[in-house]
């Protein structure tokens, strides 16, 4: 399962950035085109944090826009709901990616001590 092993992955940044600390919110930054389903996320990490350091933290999950950009005309555009990679202004498939990928645990919120 993606999210798991998602989830898996955000545990070791948290634990690690942690130290002795008792972790009440984790903020990540999920890119669009990580295909990760919110819901889903948040059901993998309960289940996985049970009975360990972090049970009862709970993640907070930015979306990231995809932004793309054309190498034929240099045109940026966005994801329309179909997930197509053509450009939007000349239809071309030669495209970068911009924005959109990200995974990343920005901040940690803790337990007042
Ligand atoms: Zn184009």
């Amino acid at each position: 399962m993606h999210e798991l092993s998602l989830c898996g992955a955000i545990a070791d940044i948290a634990a690690r950035r942690a130290g002795d600390r008792a972790v009440e919110v984790i903020h990540l930054e999920i890119g669009q085109l990580r295909q990760v389903v919110p819901d889903s996320l948040t059901f993998c990490w309960s289940m996985l944090t049970a009975s360990t350091a972090l049970d009862g933290s709970v993640l907070d999950v930015e979306r990231v826009a995809a932004r793309l950009s054309c190498r034929a005309c240099a045109a940026e555009f966005g994801l329309t709901d179909s997930f197509t990679f053509a450009c939007a202004a000349c239809g071309g498939l030669d495209v970068a990616v911009l924005a959109g990928e990200e995974f990343v645990v920005t901040a940690l919120e803790f337990a007042p001590a």
